[in-house]
């Protein structure tokens, strides 16, 4: 019998680098929350103790590289399961966009391990392990709506915005997280308002959440690749309000509360960027 997990994308509230540690990573302060762009995961038990992955994609490895390798590997060393797993990725997020989908498919094989083995290993236990595998893993094993601090895997949950509309755009560049990481100049970063979102999200006010979602991070990516500011300045022309970019890039998003407005948008949008998505938080 297969089990079937959804694996949700995340896009960033706000993303704060706070200073540079000893051990190399930096502290952040990340509020995320998931979105109805997910990949699907199928898990089929193997009596033989090996994992195998497919996936159809280009940008994607199916070996110990991918990340759900790397987390059913983990589960397994962990739990001691001698038996194996095929894992079939069905991918619909963008990758190296910004919006966590190796992260999220780690997450998903985790959830979907506890299930196919019956193990009952608590959420927080399997974000805690999830963990080490990447920065994003933890908060995509709760999904909803949380605020990331440490590297990213201190997770404290939040209520979730109001309902809205997300526009998505993506350039056709992929973005590495640890390129962008690596030309960081903590004195010169732009840090948001992150109290201002944490009283938005309390208050479920809309238009103060627009006005203040913001990433350190944006002004580093839009020097390397010009095309993602452009993207955003469209966007705000388009009339969407709450417009950032996600993660380190290069997705660049904006939330909408009318459906008919949100539509409006996102057909403007693939006039102007070849990968565009409409989609529900799900947060
Ligand atoms: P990050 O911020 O962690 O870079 P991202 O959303 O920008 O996240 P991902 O789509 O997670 O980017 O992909 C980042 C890298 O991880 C790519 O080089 C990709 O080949 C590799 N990768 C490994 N496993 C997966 C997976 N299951 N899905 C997507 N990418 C994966």
């Amino acid at each position: 019998m297969a089990i079937l997990e959804k694996a949700p994308a995340k896009i960033n509230l706000s993303l704060d680098v706070l200073r540079k540690r000893d051990d190399g990573y930096h502290d952040v302060e990340m509020i995320m929350t998931s979105i109805d762009l997910a990949d699907r995961i199928e898990l089929e038990q193997l009596e033989e103790d090996r994992i195998e992955i497919s996936l159809e994609s280009r940008y994607v490895p199916n070996d110990e590289r991918n990340l759900a390798y790397k987390a059913a590997q983990l589960f397994k060393k962990k739990y001691g399961i001698k038996k194996g797993v095929h894992i079939h990725i069905d991918k619909s997020i963008p990758v190296s966009a910004g919006l966590g989908g190796g992260s999220a498919d780690a997450a998903g094989v985790l959830r979907g391990l506890n299930r196919l083995w019956s193990l009952e290993i608590s959420l927080d236990e399997l974000a805690e392990l999830g963990s080490t595998i990447g920065a994003d893993v933890a908060f995509c094993v709760y999904g909803n709506t949380a605020i990331a601090r440490g590297y990213g895997e201190k997770i404290e949950q939040l209520p979730s915005p109001p309902p809205c509309w997300v526009v998505l755009a993506k350039p056709d560049i992929g973005v590495s997280t640890r390129t962008i990481f690596g030309q960081i100049d903590i004195g010169k970063l732009f840090h948001p308002d992150t109290t201002a979102i944490l009283d938005a999200l309390k208050e479920k006010n809309f238009s103060k959440l627009c006005s203040n979602v913001g990433n350190s991070l944006e002004e580093i990516t839009f020097g390397l690749h010009p095309e993602v500011l452009r993207i955003k300045e469209a966007m705000v022309q388009a009339g969407a309000t709450g417009v950032l970019m996600s993660g380190s890039g290069p997705t660049v998003y904006g939330l909408v509360e009318q459906q008919s407005k949100a539509t409006r948008i996102f057909n403007g949008m693939r006039g102007f960027c070849e990968e565009v998505y409409l989609v529900r938080l799900l947060g």
